[in-house]
């Protein structure tokens, strides 16, 4: 049984096994979350991704996929990094959504971690409707077939944090 526990702050500052990173596919930083992430997790962090780029991820990572890296000065043991799709009104891109939230939870298991925190992928730059954004996260996470017993959900502002809230009341 996975259990869904709502935060609302810095993901940077929780303790947990792995803090999943809304990366964009160059795995080379960015704002965000993601800059937030590489600040207080300092190079080491930058380096493995600089690594990945040059080898198995040379076009970079795909929307909706997941890697892991070092965690390096921040209080976890890794960094799961993964690409949220931009929001289309044109398109219907929730299944990519779902993915990231989805192949988190599959690199977690691989790495033998227990306690995983999320940002609300895509909901920042990338656009995505907060609302949307925690329903398909709390759905996915779940339905998921994981052995991660604890998934944060650690949201920036009071706003994200009263969506999520909300969103998983619902059952
Ligand atoms: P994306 O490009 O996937 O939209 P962003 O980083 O812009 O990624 O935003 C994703 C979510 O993360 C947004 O809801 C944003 O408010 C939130 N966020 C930004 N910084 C942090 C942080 N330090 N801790 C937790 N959530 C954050």
């Amino acid at each position: 049984m996975t259990t869904v526990t709502l935060v609302r702050g810095d993901i940077t500052r929780e303790s947990v096994d792995a803090i999943v990173n809304a990366a964009n596919s160059s795995l080379l930083g960015g704002g965000g979350v993601d800059g937030a992430i590489h600040r207080r997790g300092g190079p080491a962090i930058l380096e493995e991704c600089r690594k990945l780029r040059a080898s198995r991820y040379g076009k970079g990572l795909a929307t909706g996929q997941a890697v892991a890296t070092t965690a390096g000065d921040l209080d976890a043991r890794w960094v799961i990094h993964t690409v949220g799709p931009v929001w289309s009104a044109a398109e219907d891109r929730s299944e990519l959504l779902a993915s990231c939230y989805r192949e988190s939870l599959r690199v977690a298991d691989e790495l033998g971690a227990r306690t995983v925190a999320f940002p609300a992928v895509s909901t920042g730059i990338y656009g995505w409707p907060l609302d949307d954004g925690a329903r398909i996260a709390v759905e996915t996470v779940r339905a998921a077939d994981t052995a991660v017993e604890e998934v944060r959900f650690v949201l920036f502002d009071d706003r994200a944090h009263e969506t999520f809230v909300h969103r998983l009341g619902h059952r």
